[in-house]
């Protein structure tokens, strides 16, 4: 029987916060495998220009910030394999054992980064137009709307706050909800409401993000969602901010989350409700959601990483040894 290797940490999705605990690991000689994803990068690699990451004064783009996080975990022995997880078999203290299609690793410790992706509406133009003024990120992208009018979609906490942070550089922001009732807390609402070049527009859905000549966007159209009527606005930009949803779904029902799949961490710590399993970035995060945050919980979970397999002695049960036999896991989640 061949034997399989048992690598110390696995680390699951290649954004910021993966990235980061992959150096974090790397340095401290645990030799992490990086399982970063087939569209590895996260939802950085989706970005233009990033200028609100600390340490790069004049911006750098999305895609390239990723590669340079790679590089530098790389330096210091990072080991990646550039496709995604297909089951995660978890153990609560045990061999964390991670699939990709046909191949199984395992590790002694796993840190979940799978990130977030931001929900979509699912209309006409708002693919083709993403990064030509369909943005799903007001606190990334709104200083490019300078002397812009420009929608904010959604009637969330989201919502307002890319609303607020937009128009401080937008000419004139319309908020374009579905109901006239909004989910947003009183206080942002409030906030929102206070800004002299922020409006809102209710009931309306918006069915389709139209291109000008330029290939930008230049109308949106919505639909009066009580009288059916329909209207076009001309606007240099929309933000589509109506919620987030966590790549959960290779865990759920193993790992603990919360009632809109963000995994639970203790406080204070990347620490999940399973020994050895931590979790960062935006999996656990729905508040920030920042390039910096992520990377920040990033490093935070290789150090509880290194912290477990320091002072955790592998229990006789756990079969850490090569050759023993296998390790108790926790049910595999179906789907
Ligand atoms: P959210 O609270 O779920 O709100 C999503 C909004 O988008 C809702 O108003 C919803 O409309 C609308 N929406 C959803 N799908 C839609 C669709 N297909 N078409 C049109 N509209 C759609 O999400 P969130 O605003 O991202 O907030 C998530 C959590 O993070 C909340 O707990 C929030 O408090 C927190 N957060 C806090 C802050 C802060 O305090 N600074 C900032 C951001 C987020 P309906 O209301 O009609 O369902």
């Amino acid at each position: 029987m061949s034997e399989q290797k048992l690598e110390n940490v696995i680390i699951v999705g290649g954004g910021p916060a993966g990235y980061a605990a992959a150096l974090y690991t790397a340095r401290a000689n645990l030799e992490p495998l990086v399982i970063e994803g087939f569209q590895w990068g996260g939802q950085l690699q989706n970005t233009t220009d990033v200028e609100n990451y600390p340490g790069y004064p004049e911006g750098i783009m999305g895609p390239e910030m990723m590669q340079q996080f790679r590089d530098q975990a790389e330096r210091f022995g990072a080991r990646f394999i550039t496709d995604d997880a297909t089951v995660l078999e978890l153990s609560d203290g045990g061999v964390q054992r991670v699939h990709v299609g046909d191949e199984e690793h395992l590790a002694k410790a796993a840190i979940l980064s799978m990130g977030a992706e931001p929900k979509r509406l699912g209309i006409p133009g708002e693919q083709e137009l993403a990064g030509r003024g369909v943005s799903t990120c007001g606190v990334c992208d709104g200083a490019f709307f300078k002397g812009e009018d420009v929608v904010v979609i959604g009637g969330g906490d989201s919502a307002m706050e890319d609303s607020i942070f937009v128009s401080k550089f937008a000419d004139d922001l319309k908020v374009v909800h579905r109901r006239p009732e909004f989910r947003a807390s009183k206080i942002m609402l409030e906030r929102a409401a206070e800004r002299e070049n922020i409006s809102f527009k209710t009931p309306f859905v918006p069915e389709e993000f139209v291109a000008g000549e330029d290939g930008k966007i230049e109308k949106v159209s919505l639909r009066n969602a009580e009288t059916g009527e329909q209207e076009e606005l001309d606007v240099g930009g929309a933000f589509v901010a109506i919620g987030h949803v966590p790549r959960s779904e290779l865990v759920e029902g193993v790992v603990d989350t919360d009632e809109n799949g963000y995994v639970l961490t203790q406080d204070g710590s990347t620490r999940t409700n399973l020994a050895g399993v931590f979790a960062v970035g935006d999996l656990v995060d729905h508040t920030y959601r920042q390039a910096v945050t992520a990377a920040g919980t990033g490093c935070m979970g290789a150090l509880d990483a290194e912290w477990y397999l320091r002072d955790t002695p592998p229990s006789p049960e756990a079969h850490w040894q090569k050759g023993g036999e296998p390790a108790e896991v926790a049910p595999t989640p179906s789907g």
